[in-house]
């Protein structure tokens, strides 16, 4: 507990790991990352298909890096190798299986309680990103489902008939890739898909036009029920169908309880305020990564957030 830190990074995914790097860059020499889980980047080890095309501009968002940190297209798995290679190039203090339960400032210091020791620091920042929970449908999914409707592509064989529901870059992803082994239909509640990046709305007009991927757009699920051990969806139009299993790709929820437990004033949508530095109400403490963007992020995004906020600290001292 002697120790203060400079900067305490809570959440070791993009946001986290471009704050610490930057930090290291920009000459702050004491500075901890903090991850809950074995290793750094949860969100795409565990909610990315394996070798899953990375696109700097995600969600068709254009993104001109302003930090220390280049960032280029490449898949999961170069994404990964490129962030254990910045955390080892710039010798980040990094402790995995640490997560902060919650953050206390006294007397200008803050005190970072996790269930693996508590830590001082002049500044935190917090990058927990969304995926914790990610967002579920506003209808009930039978208990006697929970195998057979996930939130990822975890627990998807072969020779499946699989519905992937939602209208962004993820559901896309997710059909066309399922569809190479599996019958995949995709359904979304808007009349056209809006959302992806222009890479993959083309794939997703080839894969529909060649027929590997049935469209189910312009409609919305009812609920869904227990139809001898498969799911069957019930939609608005009264209309049902039965598959094997159900994906949603509907992204992440704002980690409410966290924010709370860390002071962070919230605004009436629950979403945290903070200022043009990410710096909340509380002197110090900071949002970056998908946390500080409501619509969806981009790794590109959160790291601009780490380069703006460490930029900020040192521009104060
Ligand atoms: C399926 C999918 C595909 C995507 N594809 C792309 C793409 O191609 N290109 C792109 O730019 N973006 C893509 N994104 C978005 C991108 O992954 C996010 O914008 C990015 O990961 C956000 O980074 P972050 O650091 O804010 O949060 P995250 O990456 O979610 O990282 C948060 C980290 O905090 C940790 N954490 C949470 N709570 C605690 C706690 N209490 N204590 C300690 N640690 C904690 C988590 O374990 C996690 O490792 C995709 C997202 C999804 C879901």
């Amino acid at each position: 507990m002697d120790l203060i830190y400079d900067i305490l990074v809570i959440g070791g995914g993009p946001g986290g790991i471009g704050v610490a790097v930057e930090s290291k860059i920009l000459g702050i020499e004491k500075v901890l990352l903090v991850e809950k889980s074995d290793n750094h980047s949860q969100t795409i080890r565990k909610f990315y298909k394996d070798q899953k095309r990375v696109d700097k501009d995600w969600q068709g968002q254009s993104v001109a890096l302003d930090g220390n940190i280049d960032f280029f297209d490449g898949t999961k798995e170069s994404t990964i190798d490129y962030f254990d290679l910045l955390l080892d190039n710039h010798l980040i203090d990094a402790k995995f299986n640490c997560e902060v339960d919650k953050v206390i400032k006294m007397n200008d210091i803050f005190e970072v309680y996790t269930n693996c020791g508590n830590f001082l620091a002049r500044n935190v920042v917090i990058g927990v990103g969304r995926m914790g929970k990610p967002n579920k449908p506003s209808y009930t999914i039978p208990p006697s489902l929970k195998t057979q409707v996930n939130f990822n592509l975890d627990k998807c064989g072969n020779n499946e008939n699989i519905l992937v529901v939602g209208g962004g870059d993820s559901a896309v992803e997710y059909a066309c890739e399922l569809s190479q082994s599996n019958k995949v239909t995709l359904c979304y509640r808007g009349a056209n898909l809006t959302r992806p990046n222009p890479t993959n709305i083309e794939m997703f007009d080839k894969f529909v036009s060649e027929k590997k991927l049935t469209p189910k757009l312009g409609i919305d699920i009812e609920s869904l029920e227990n139809e001898h051990g498969k799911v069957k969806v019930i939609y608005t139009d009264g209309k049902n169908q039965i598959f094997d299993r159900v994906i949603y790709a509907l992204g992440g929820t704002t980690p409410v309880d966290f924010l709370k437990k860390c002071s962070v004033s919230l605004d009436e949508k629950g979403e945290p305020i903070f200022d043009e530095n990410y710096e909340t109400k509380i002197e110090g403490l900071f949002i970056a990564g998908d946390i500080a963007f409501r619509s969806g992020g981009s790794i590109a995004i959160a790291l601009n957030h780490g380069y703006r906020i460490v930029t900020h600290i040192l521009n104060k001292d």
